[in-house]
C-alpha cells in the first residue's frame, strides 16, 4: 500500500556533523514510521524520507524540537521527490561531492550519560577519555572536513571489537562517535617527570593527592595544558604566581560543582545557564567568599569554570578543597601549549608535575570567557566550546574574504558565502611563537573550511603584525580604521545595516589624523564615518609604554589642565614617586619626545584609577581599568562635570573635581563610582545632542571599555529609559578580538557597492 505515501528530500545546513545528528534523525525516523535515508555531505546532513503528510509532518517537528544539545539548524529545506517505496531507514555513508561547508563542531563537555557510565560500563570504569556522539573533543582533533575519525587525532587509535561494535550499531549512544575509546583501546594518560606505578585509571588520585599536598600541576586538557593547583593554598597559589612572573593578573578557578559555586559567589540564573552551558566558558562573577588571596588579587571578581572533561570530575572526587586553580599552561604571553615535549621542557619550569596523554591536540583552544551583563551572555574570549561555529551574518556576501584581526586578543576571520568564521583567540601579535600560531592557524581554517582568499581586510595601523601579513598577501586589500570595525562587528552582529550613534571606548587604535584614538564618538555604517566627538588628547610620555604606568597618564593630563602647579600640589600619587622621574616625564611632554597624543578611553581610566592611587602601575592589559571598576561604591550617585569644545570632550573640570575629592579624603570607591556615572552621563547626552541633530534613534556600544559591566550595563538601562534602541555585543567579544566581524562587513559591503558601480559603468 503506497495510497497517500509521499517522498521529499529534506536538506539541512548548520551544526549537524559530530553532534550526534544521523542517529537522532535515525531514532526519530522509526519513531515516525518514515522510511528512506539519511547521509552526512559537505552540505550538511540530506534525508530522502518517504511516509504520510502527517508522518512527514511530525516527523519535521520532531527534527526540530528534539536535536541534540550541541546541534543548530540553520536552515532546513524541503523538496518533493519522486516516491521509490523505501522497506527501512538506513544510515549512508559519508559522501562528499561538493565544495560548499558544513560546520564543525565546538569540543563538548562529558554529558551525564557518559558520567554515569564511568561506573558502569565494564570496559569504561574509570577510563577517562570517555565520549559518545553527544559529547567530547570535536573542533581541537579534527584535521579536515568530513568529521570522520581518520581525519581527527584518533586515527593513530584502532578500535577494539567492542567499541567497534558500538560504533557500528545504529541505536547505540556511540554510533558513529567518531573519538570512541576505551581501556583496552583508546588514548591514556601518563605521567611525565615523576617515578611512579599506578594504573592508568588511578591517575586523577596521584593529581587529587599532589593537588592536596600544595603542589603544581600541568595537565593536559582538550585545547592546551593547564596549570592547576589548590585555590584555597595560598602558598600554592602564590609559588604558581612566582614561577610563572605573573605578578597580578588574576587567575581563573575550576569549582567542583553548582553548590561550591552558589556558596562563594552571587550569582543570577543567566550566570548559573552559562557555568552549565556544554560549551563551558569561564564566566567573571563576584566573589562572596573568597578563594585563597592571590587568586583573584584584590579584584571583586573571579573567572569560574565547572569540569569539562571526564577527568576533572574523578579529580574532584578524590579532592578535599572545593575549587582549583585552572590556568593556561604557558609561559606569559606565549599561545597555550599543546605541544607534550615542550610541555616536558618547558612547563616543568612551572609545575612540579606534568601529565600528559598521547592524543595530539590538532587546533589549539583556550577556554573562553564570558560575563552576563543585563542577564545577557556577553563573550570576552570566543575559544574552545564556541569556536569554530560561525557567526551567521546575511546582510552581504562575504565569500573568499580575509579579514586579518587586530593586534591584542587577535583572532581572524573567513568569509564563507554570508557566514563568518572566526579562528580561536589567537593572543597578542607581539611576538614570534603567536605570530607563527596566527599563521598555522590561517592555513588551517583555510584548508578545513577550502576557503579561497580573494580579498583582504586588515586595521589600518601600519605596525600591526595581522596588518602586515594581510599586506604581504598581495590580494586587493581594504586598509579599515579600527574603531570603524568595532562599531561594525557590533552593528554586523545586530544585522543593522543603517547609520547608528556609536561610542566606541577602547585602549588604543590607529586614527586616521595619526594620532592613537579610542574615546570615539561615530555616526557610521559600513560605508563610511564620521568622527563627531572625541575625547580630550594627551601626550602619552613614552607611547605604548604608558599602559604600564597608569601614573603617566595621570600626570599628563594634570599638566595640560593645571600646568607645573600640579607638581607642587601634594597629590599622594605624585608624592609617592620619585622627583626626578616626574621631571623626566614633564620634560618629555614639554619637548614633544616620543609623546604620542591620545584619546583612549582606556587611557582616561589609567589615569583616574591613577589620580585616586588605586593603581598607578600596571602588571597586566587593562589592570587599572579593571580595579578602578572593581571599587566601584554602586550606591554613590554623584558624578563629575565635563564639557564640549567643537568635537572635544574636556575633562577639566572633572579632574579639577576629582582632586577635590582626594583633598577631601574622599574615599576612592566614591570617586570610581562618580566617574563612571560621568561616563554613562556622557553617553546619554551625545546620544539625545546626536539624535536631535540626525533623528537616528539607534546607539550601539562597542571596544574592550565595554567590557566594564557598571558602565555597559548602566548604560544599556537609561539609554532604553531615553528611548533608544540599545546595541552591544553579545556573541563576539567588544574588546579587539572581535574587530574581524567588523572588517568582514565592512569589505562585504565595500565590494558589493564597487560591484554595483563597476556594472553601472558598463
Ligand atoms: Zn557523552
Ligand atoms: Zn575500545
Ligand atoms: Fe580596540
Amino acid at each position: 500500500m503506497t495510497d497517500g505515501l509521499k517522498a521529499y528530500k529534506i536538506q539541512i545546513s548548520g551544526l549537524v556533523q559530530g553532534v550526534g545528528f544521523r542517529p537522532f534523525i535515525y531514532r526519530i525516523a522509526l519513531k515516525n514510521s518514515i522510511l528512506g535515508w539519511v547521509e552526512n555531505n559537505n552540505e550538511g546532513v540530506t534525508i530522502l524520507a518517504e511516509g504520510s503528510d502527517s508522518q512527514i509532518k511530525h516527523f519535521i517537528a520532531d527534527i526540530h524540537s528534539l536535536a541534540p544539545v550541541a546541534a543548530t539548524i540553520a536552515s532546513l529545506k524541503k523538496s518533493v521527490e519522486v516516491f521509490e517505496g523505501f522497506e527501512n531507514f538506513s544510515i549512508k555513508k559519508s559522501s562528499s561531492f561538493s565544495q560548499t561547508i558544513t560546520e564543525v563542531s565546538p569540543d563538548i563537555a562529558v554529558c551525564d550519560d557518559c558520567l554515569n557510565d564511568l561506573l558502569t560500563q565494564p570496559h569504561r570504569m574509570g577510563y577517562p577519555f570517555i565520549n559518545c556522539t553527544n559529547c567530547g573533543p570535536r573542533f581541537t582533533i579534527i584535521q579536515a572536513l568530513p568529521y570522520d575519525r581518520y581525519q581527527t587525532t584518533m586515527q593513530p587509535f584502532d578500535m577494539c571489537p567492542v567499541c567497534e561494535n558500538e560504533y557500528t550499531n545504529i541505536l547505540d549512544r556511540r554510533f558513529h562517535a567518531q573519538p570512541i575509546a576505551c581501556n583496552h583501546c583508546g588514548p591514556v594518560y601518563r605521567i611525565e617527570n615523576l617515578e611512579l606505578q599506578f594504573e592508568t585509571n588511578e591517575i586523577h588520585i596521584i593529581i587529587a593527592n599532589e593537588i592536596q599536598n600544595g603542589k603544581i600541576i600541568a595537565l593536559k586538557g582538550l585545547g592546551g595544558y593547564h596549570f592547576i593547583c589548590d585555590a584555597n593554598n595560598e602558598q600554592a597559589v602564590s609559588e604558581l604566581r612566582n614561577r610563572k612572573q605573573r605578578e597580578r593578573k588574576p587567575f581563573a578557578v575550576m569549582c567542583k560543582n553548582l553548590a561550591t559555586v552558589e556558596n562563594r559567589f552571587e550569582i543570577s540564573e543567566q550566570e548559573k545557564k552559562s557555568l552549565l552551558s556544554w560549551r563551558r566558558p569561564v564566566v567573571l562573577l563576584r566573589n562572596k567568599k573568597q578563594f585563597a588571596p592571590s587568586v583573584s588579587m584584590q579584584l571583586n571578581t573571579t573567572g569560574i569554570l565547572l569540569p569539562s572533561m571526564a577527568i576533572h570530575y574523578q579529580i574532584f572526587d578524590f579532592l578535599t578543597t572545593d575549587a582549583i586553580v585552572f590556568t593556561s599552561g604557558n609561559m606569559t604571553d606565549e599561545p597555550v601549549c599543546i605541544d607534550d615535549s615542550i610541555a616536558l621542557n618547558e612547563l616543568s619550569k612551572v609545575a612540579d608535575i606534568v601529565i600528559t596523554y598521547n592524543r595530539e591536540i590538532h587546533n589549539r583552544a583556550d577556554d573562553s570567557v564570558v560575563m552576563v551583563v543585563n542577564e545577557k551572555e556577553r563573550i570576552i574570549r570566543r575559544s574552545k566550546g564556541y569556536v569554530p561555529a560561525p557567526v551567521l551574518t546575511t546582510l552581504y556576501d562575504n565569500e573568499g574574504i580575509f579579514a586579518a584581526g587586530a593586534e591584542l586578543t587577535n583572532t581572524f576571520a573567513l568569509g564563507k558565502n554570508t557566514q563568518v568564521i572566526f579562528s580561536q583567540h589567537i593572543g597578542d601579535l607581539k611576538n614570534a611563537e603567536t605570530m607563527e600560531f596566527y599563521e598555522e592557524s590561517v592555513d588551517r581554517f583555510s584548508k578545513l573550511f577550502r576557503f579561497e582568499n580573494q580579498f583582504v581586510a586588515c586595521d589600518l595601523h601600519p605596525d600591526y603584525l595581522s596588518s602586515y601579513y594581510a599586506r604581504n598577501l598581495r590580494l586587493p586589500t581594504l586598509e579599515i580604521q579600527h574603531h570603524h570595525a568595532h562599531i561594525a562587528s557590533c552593528m554586523a552582529e545586530h544585522g543593522l545595516n543603517e547609520k547608528v550613534i556609536a561610542f566606541a571606548f577602547d585602549g588604543t587604535g590607529y586614527g586616521d589624523d595619526g594620532t592613537i584614538w579610542g574615546g570615539e564618538v561615530f555616526i557610521c555604517d559600513y560605508a563610511g564615518y564620521e568622527r563627531r566627538f572625541h575625547f580630550d588628547p594627551v601626550p602619552l610620555p613614552g607611547g605604548d609604554q604608558v599602559t604600564k604606568y597608569p601614573w603617566r597618564t595621570a600626570l599628563s593630563y594634570l599638566y595640560k589642565y593645571f600646568g607645573a602647579e600640579i607638581l607642587e600640589s601634594g597629590l599622594p600619587f605624585l608624592d609617592a614617586r620619585d622627583k626626578t622621574e616626574i621631571k623626566t616625564i614633564t620634560q618629555m611632554i614639554d619637548a614633544n619626545l616620543n609623546c604620542p597624543l591620545s584619546s583612549g578611553a582606556g587611557r582616561l581610566f589609567d589615569a583616574v584609577a591613577a589620580l585616586s592611587d588605586i593603581c598607578t602601575t600596571s602588571s597586566y592589559h587593562a589592570e587599572a581599568p579593571m580595579k578602578l571598576e572593581s571599587c566601584i561604591e554602586t550606591d554613590c550617585k554623584g558624578k563629575y562635570l565635563y564639557h564640549i569644545e567643537d568635537k572635544t570632550i574636556v575633562f577639566y573640570k572633572m579632574f579639577y573635581q576629582i582632586i577635590k575629592d582626594i583633598r577631601r579624603s574622599a574615599p576612592a570607591s566614591h570617586i570610581s563610582a562618580k566617574f563612571h556615572n560621568t561616563m554613562v552621563a556622557l553617553i546619554i547626552e551625545l546620544s539625545k545632542k546626536l539624535k536631535k541633530e540626525t533623528g537616528i534613534n539607534k546607539v550601539v556600544l562597542t571596544g574592550g571599555t565595554f567590557q566594564n559591566k557598571y558602565l555597559l550595563g548602566l548604560s544599556e538601562i537609561l539609554l532604553k529609559k531615553e528611548g533608544f534602541e540599545v546595541f552591544a555585543h553579545e556573541k563576539v567579544p567588544s574588546n579587539d578580538g572581535g574587530i574581524a566581524l567588523g572588517q568582514m562587513a565592512i569589505a562585504a559591503a565595500y565590494r558589493q557597492s564597487t560591484r554595483i558601480s563597476d556594472n553601472g559603468n558598463h
